[in-house]
C-alpha cells in the first residue's frame, strides 16, 4: 500500500515510478519536498545533490555526519554540503535506518568484492543521469544511502545488513536551496543491500504550499 494520502490536496511536480537499477537527475527549486517510496521493500535510493547555481557546492557525507554530529541520520537532520550548507532537511521517515558512511557502488569496488568486472553501479548511474547537467565522474561525491542497513559495532566494524525497509515505507526530502538531485536505484545484487534483489521506486515531488493546505 502506497501512502499517498498525505500528499491529499498537494501540488504534485511529478509522480514517476524509477524501475529497478536505473538512475536519474533533476532540479529541485528550494521549498519543494521530494517523496521516495520504496514499493516493494527492501530497495536502497542513493541520492546525491549539487547547489544549482555553483556545482562545486555539493553533498559532503563527512560535513554531514560531522555538523549532524551522528552516522545515523533522522527525521529534522540535514544534508550538508562542502561548504557546510544545508541542502535537504529529513521531513519524515518511516524506516529510520539510513547510511551515510559506506558511498554507493562501483564497477571497481564490485571487482575488487566479487571478482565480476563491468557490473551496473550506482556510480555508472550517476555518471549517465548527471552528464546532461556537465558534471562528469571526478566531481560526482559520494552519497547518501536511504534505508540501507549498515551497522556499526562498538569496536568500529561495519557491515551491511538487509533493510528494515518494508513495501510503502518513504522518506521525505525537503530542498533547503535550488539543487540538482541524482538518485541512483541501486542495481546492488551481490550483498544484502537490496534484499539480494533490486526493485522498483517511486518518486514524487511536490511543492511546499499544498502539504500546509493539506
Ligand atoms: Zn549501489
Amino acid at each position: 500500500m502506497i501512502p499517498t494520502e498525505a500528499l491529499t490536496g498537494s501540488l504534485v511536480v511529478f509522480d514517476d515510478i524509477l524501475p529497478a537499477k536505473q538512475g536519474i537527475a533533476f532540479e529541485m527549486a528550494m521549498g519543494q519536498v521530494l517523496r521516495i517510496v520504496d514499493v516493494e521493500g527492501q530497495q536502497v535510493p542513493d541520492l546525491l545533490c549539487f547547489n544549482a547555481a555553483d556545482h562545486a557546492d555539493k553533498f559532503s557525507p563527512p560535513n554531514t555526519q560531522l555538523l549532524n554530529q551522528t552516522v545515523f541520520l533522522k527525521t529534522g537532520h540535514h544534508l550538508y554540503s562542502t561548504r557546510a550548507r544545508p541542502m535537504m532537511t529529513i521531513l519524515e521517515d518511516t524506516v529510520g535506518v539510513h547510511d551515510v558512511i559506506s558511498g554507493g557502488c562501483s564497477a571497481a569496488t564490485n571487482e575488487f568484492r566479487y571478482g565480476v568486472r563491468g557490473t551496473a553501479s550506482c556510480r555508472g548511474n550517476f555518471e549517465e543521469a548527471l552528464a546532461p547537467y556537465d558534471i562528469p565522474e571526478p566531481e560526482i561525491p559520494y552519497n547518501f544511502n536511504i534505508f540501507m542497513n549498515v551497522t556499526v559495532a562498538a569496536d568500529g566494524a561495519t557491515a551491511i545488513e538487509e533493510s528494515p525497509s518494508k513495501a510503502g515505507d518513504y522518506i521525505d526530502l525537503r530542498a533547503d536551496m535550488d539543487l540538482v538531485v541524482a538518485i541512483s536505484n541501486c542495481p546492488q545484487s551481490r550483498n544484502p543491500c537490496n534484499g539480494w534483489n533490486p526493485t522498483a521506486l517511486r518518486l514524487i515531488m511536490h511543492e511546499p504550499e499544498a502539504r500546509s493546505s493539506a
